[in-house]
């Protein structure tokens, strides 16, 4: 009878390993390791045929007892091809005499199966005729077990094919370098996962993965160091998927890596139930992120920046031929366009993110080609004038859009995370300029730098301000940051320790934009802050009785009663500043006497208000 028993596996029997583990003897490290993988091969998959239910009995409750937790029988020789296609066993334990169909059928039929080929058969036989065994060495036998069988035996020599079979199979199935699944055994992933995916109507997108310029690192670094990058690499892609950007799909994606190294420098991944192109990208980003710290080879820090094509399933293509050549092709395209950028292979997406995406790779560059600039806006004492400081305010000169505003740039570089970097500069760049303008002899002033919640909360914030203290040589007390209300809200724990570390540090912390958030008076309270900027919104609808001036009035009360400067911004008209000074306003910004301009322009502001020479 048809006698399929997997079910066995659900019994658990311990296995020797376990019950050895009783931590009363020393074992090295190399015998741990080697225990590792024994244990690791009690969960092969091992298909017993054999038309004595007593023999398949005896041998399963042994293995069992062994611990080898996945055993499939079958009594019906007749059955046992079609159970091996569909179970695809590490071994087959394969009884030659039979009726109907005998093991040596079976034998042959094994070894002219695509698949099958190369399953190791242990040949069972009572049989002393050695003719017979000539015939089955013949058609490529793996080994034989005398009946009646041996039990400690058939434990060693199965143990023994199943390490030489596992050990095979990595060589055909993984990288020798990296330890990543191979091209054959990605491919074979992706074409099940693709089957299964477009019955279950589930989205995947394949990532074709480049390193920019690996030859010029190999050719000036040497093979070994490439080596040693691309398993650097490896390790960073590994980091760069977490569990939960796969779906969990029963027997998808918990089965093996969604990585695989194509040869060269170049990878391959593979996200399945990613829904949309917008997480796929956000994937991306976290891998480039992750590439973009230096890498350390042999004494050096390396910097290394990659390139990526990405195809979208079922969207670009339904077959894995073609959506391995579409990523293929976006990445020859994002390598065209001078590297370092996420392309999608894609008609499906449309043309308004397809152009931001062209912004973000191009905004992705242009700290490093130095089109950014920070322009200045001063700052001024209400009642004499003078000039008290000056904020720095981004700009963007695009190679095609000319100077580009920060409300066109700053929220996309916010969200990609290119925050991080365009505020490092920003903050580097404005102390350094104080620095300049303090050496060319004029009265120093306080610089304002604006600080996204984005960028505070990512990285190592605290020390990015005190590197650029440091490495400018500027006095911490001339840094103003302009923080705004909502930062304050979020994560007030940590938010408070960060601007306790910066008052001790020196650096005064002002907000920006107020009156637009929520803050309560008691909350400010508790916070070291030095200064508080009325938005541009209340200042510009002051007049006589407007419910805007009751708002200006009552910040600059409450600044008042906190200790706080308090600074108008967008100050356009003379009423304007005429208000600000009847309410005891410290400070103002405007156009009225002052646009953000370049550098360049401000020799003049300075000669002017603090008499340098
Ligand atoms: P913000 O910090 O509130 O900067 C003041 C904005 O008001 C500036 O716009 C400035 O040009 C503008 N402004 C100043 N005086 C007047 C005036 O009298 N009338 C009018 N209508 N506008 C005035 P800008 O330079 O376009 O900057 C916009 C925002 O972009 C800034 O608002 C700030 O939130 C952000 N930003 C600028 N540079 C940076 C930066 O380096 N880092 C970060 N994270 N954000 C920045
Ligand atoms: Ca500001
Ligand atoms: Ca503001």
């Amino acid at each position: 009878m048809p006698d399929s028993k997997s079910a066995r596996a659900a019994k658990s029997v311990p296995s020797r390993g376990q019950q050895r583990a009783d931590g009363s003897t020393f074992r090295s490290k190399d015998e741990v390791e080697v225990g590792r993988r024994m244990e690791a091969l009690k969960a092969s998959k091992i298909m017993m045929v054999d038309d004595e239910p007593t023999t398949i009995e005896v041998l399963a409750t042994f293995l069992e007892g062994e611990g080898y937790e996945n055993i499939v029988t079958s009594t019906d020789s007749r059955e046992a091809v079609d159970l091996l296609r569909k179970h695809l066993p590490d071994c087959v334990l394969l009884d030659l005499m039979m009726p109907n169909v005998d093991g040596l059928q079976i034998l042959r039929a094994i070894r002219s199966d695509a698949t099958l080929q190369h399953t190791p058969v242990i040949i069972l036989t009572s049989s002393t005729d050695a003719e017979t065994k000539l015939k089955a060495l013949q058609h490529e036998a793996t080994d034989f077990l005398g009946k009646p069988v041996d039990p400690s035996e058939l434990a060693l020599r199965l143990r023994n094919i199943l390490a030489a079979k596992a050990y095979q199979d990595h060589l055909i199935n993984y990288d020798g370098l990296t330890g990543l699944p191979n091209r054959r055994l990605f491919l074979d992933r992706v074409d099940r996962i693709l089957r299964r995916a477009s019955v279950e109507s589930i989205p995947c997108s394949v990532l074709h993965l480049g390193l920019d310029r690996f030859k010029q690192i190999n050719d000036a670094l040497g093979h070994r160091a490439g080596d040693i990058l691309l398993k650097a690499v490896a390790r960073r892609l590994e980091r760069s998927i977490r569990p939960s950007d796969l779906l969990a799909i029963p027997g998808l994606n918990e089965a093996g890596s969604p990585l695989c190294r194509l040869g060269g420098d170049e990878f391959l991944v593979i996200l399945c139930g990613s829904p949309s192109a917008d997480s796929t990208r956000t994937i991306a980003r976290r891998i480039f992120s992750n590439l973009s710290q230096p890498f350390r080879i042999s004494d050096e820090e390396l910097i290394v920046t990659a390139s990526i094509g990405i195809s979208l399933f079922p969207e670009d293509a339904e077959d894995i031929e073609a959506l391995l050549g579409h990523a293929a092709t976006a990445l020859s395209h994002a390598k065209q366009a001078g590297g370092n950028q996420i392309a999608f292979y894609s008609r499906a997406l449309n043309t308004e993110s397809s152009k931001r995406l062209l912004m973000e790779n191009q905004l992705r560059k242009a700290i490093g080609r130095e089109e950014l600039l920070l322009y200045y806006q001063p700052k001024f004492d209400t009642y004499s004038g003078d000039l008290r400081g000056a904020e720095a305010l981004m700009r963007w000169n695009h190679p095609e859009q000319g100077l580009v505003p920060p409300v066109d740039f700053i929220p996309l570089a916010e969200e990609t995370g290119l925050i991080e970097s365009l505020g490092e500069w920003a903050l580097a760049t404005a102390c350094h300029q104080n620095v300049a303008w303090q050496n060319a002899g004029f009265e120093p002033i306080s610089i304002s730098v604006n600080v996204s919640s984005k960028q505070m909360r990512r990285g190592n914030f605290v020390q990015t301000v005190r590197f650029a203290l440091s490495d400018s040589g500027m006095a911490a007390d001339h840094l103003i940051l302009e923080v705004t209300e909502s930062m304050l809200i979020e994560d007030q724990a940590k938010t408070l320790d960060m601007l306790n570390e910066l008052k001790a540090m020196g650096v005064k912390i002002s907000v920006d934009d107020f009156g637009t958030g929520y803050s309560s008076l008691s909350y400010l309270k508790s916070l070291p802050l030095d200064e508080l900027k009325v938005d541009r919104s209340f200042v510009s609808g002051v007049s006589e009785g407007s419910d805007d001036s009751a708002i200006v009035n009552a910040i600059i009360a409450m600044s008042q009663s906190l200790g706080l400067i308090v600074v108008a911004e967008g100050v356009e008209t003379a009423a304007q500043l005429r208000f600000l000074q009847n309410r005891g306003c410290d400070q103002y910004q405007g156009f009225l006497r002052g646009r953000p301009v370049p550098p360049s322009e401000w020799g003049d502001i300075l000669k002017r208000s603090t008499g340098g020479d």
